[in-house]
């Protein structure tokens, strides 16, 4: 931020005001108000996406594209237009490139079952990083065992960012796919996907990236990440669960063969044989979570309306002064330190157990999360078994995170 001149700086978030707007965040519990931390895990729901989803239900439901009926038609054009909204906020060339999918996870198996697997070829490798989320590891792992592939992680440095040099040596090993986040959610690390992208491109690979952490902090643009896939999860984004994005480049998903069989996807089906539709309906079988693609629609324009620049500004001072008030707790250790972060603060504090200090914290109104995080090959990097992880958002407050400090005082005085 610092290279803006004053009158470009972004108006500062009216958080009070964004805060009414999540009637989630006005609960307590224990005589103490909800102070939500665990914003990683998954996001709250503005009222705006209650509101999408209540409409439709309440004004437009049936189900879509097969009828004739004017609720059908109503219907299909609402989902179809939260897949525009998606391509738009992706940067995507048309909504075809956009396949709505239950989540990340969901996002990340199709491309393993429908883009790698007729491509697999025994003895070349995947490449990840060593601070992948399971769902960017275990879904290529069960592909490279039924192919004769190999998973070769890319190790991460003590700070938390990947090692560019150990990443290079990779891209040289003669590697089928590379897929890497594009923020990682146990250590907050943005990592410098334009650029890794331009060197897993200068050896003609094929690139997925996990953008699941990356699209609550900033806005995306495929077009200039150069990535061939991008995948993220509605609920992350203040949208609902059950619905995620595959982001796919239009002549790889229009050579891609199904990932599903059933309706909706088909062009014409007899028992003699079956020919399937285009993308992005050929990715779509059954029918869809249409609430959940509207709902999605809406948090992305409520966010679009607060403005990325005052959330990105705000998120940021919550970083900065989080990691300040963390850093001033005795024997406490950050676990991730990298140059360019999300407000995410993955912490272990010597002789108290993650699990312990989060139980604590919650008594104060205080929702943080313990654990791996679902990213074990990690924590086993760094020789630990949990961190407790405190996850912002940009309607969290800086009241909050004192609230955190003290609350943290407090557990150690209860668990030391
Ligand atoms: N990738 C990353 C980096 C994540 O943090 C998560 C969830 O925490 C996922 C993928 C999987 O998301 P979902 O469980 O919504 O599919």
């Amino acid at each position: 931020m610092s290279d803006r001149s004053p009158s470009t700086l972004p108006v500062p978030l009216a958080v009070d005001r964004v805060r009414e707007e999540f009637p989630i965040l006005a609960r307590e519990k224990y005589g103490k108000p909800l102070r939500y931390l665990d914003n990683a895990a998954s996001t709250q729901k503005p009222q705006a996406v209650l509101d999408a989803i209540e409409h439709l239900y309440a004004h437009s439901y049936a189900n879509i594209h097969r009828g004739v009926h004017f609720l059908s038609e109503e219907a299909t054009a609402a989902y179809e237009a939260a897949r525009g909204r998606v391509a738009r906020f992706l940067g995507a060339h048309s909504p075809a490139e956009v396949v709505f999918t239950r989540n990340a996870t969901e996002s990340i198996n199709l491309v393993a079952a429908s883009f790698l697997r007729p491509r697999a070829q025994p003895g070349r490798t995947i490449v990840l990083t060593q601070m992948e989320h399971h769902a960017n590891i275990v879904p290529w792992q069960l592909l490279a065992e039924e192919q004769g592939l190999r998973v070769r992680p890319v190790a991460v440095t003590a700070e938390g960012e990947v090692d560019r040099e150990d990443f290079r040596v990779a891209l040289a090993e003669d590697p089928a796919l590379v897929a890497l986040c594009h923020v990682s959610n146990t250590l907050g690390t943005i990592n410098p996907v334009e650029e890794m992208v331009a060197e897993a491109k200068e050896h003609g690979l094929p690139v997925l990236l996990d953008g699941a952490q990356a699209v609550a902090h900033f806005p995306v643009d495929v077009g200039s990440l150069g990535c061939d896939f991008y995948v993220f999860s509605g609920h992350k984004v203040f949208g609902p669960t059950g619905i995620g994005v595959l982001w796919g480049r239009e002549e790889l998903l229009a050579a891609m063969p199904p990932y599903q069989g059933g309706g909706d996807m088909i062009e014409r089906v007899s028992f003699a044989g079956t020919t399937f539709a285009p993308p992005p309906a050929r990715f779509e079988a059954g029918t869809p979570h249409i609430a959940g693609a509207v709902g999605l629609a809406a948090a992305l324009d409520y966010t679009e309306a607060l403005g990325h620049g005052p959330i990105e500004a705000h998120e940021q001072a919550l970083l900065a002064k989080g990691t300040e008030v963390l850093r001033s707790v005795d024997g406490l250790r950050i676990i991730g330190e990298a140059r360019r972060k999300v407000a995410v603060l993955s912490f272990v504090i010597e002789g108290v157990h993650p699990h312990d200090l989060a139980t604590v914290l919650d008594r104060d109104g205080i929702a943080v999360r313990a654990g791996h995080h679902c990213t074990q090959p990690l924590m086993e990097y760094y020789g630990l078994n949990a961190t407790t992880r405190a996850s912002f958002a940009f309607y969290n407050t800086f009241e909050e995170v004192e609230a955190l400090g003290e609350s943290l005082g407090r557990a150690l005085r209860i668990l030391r």
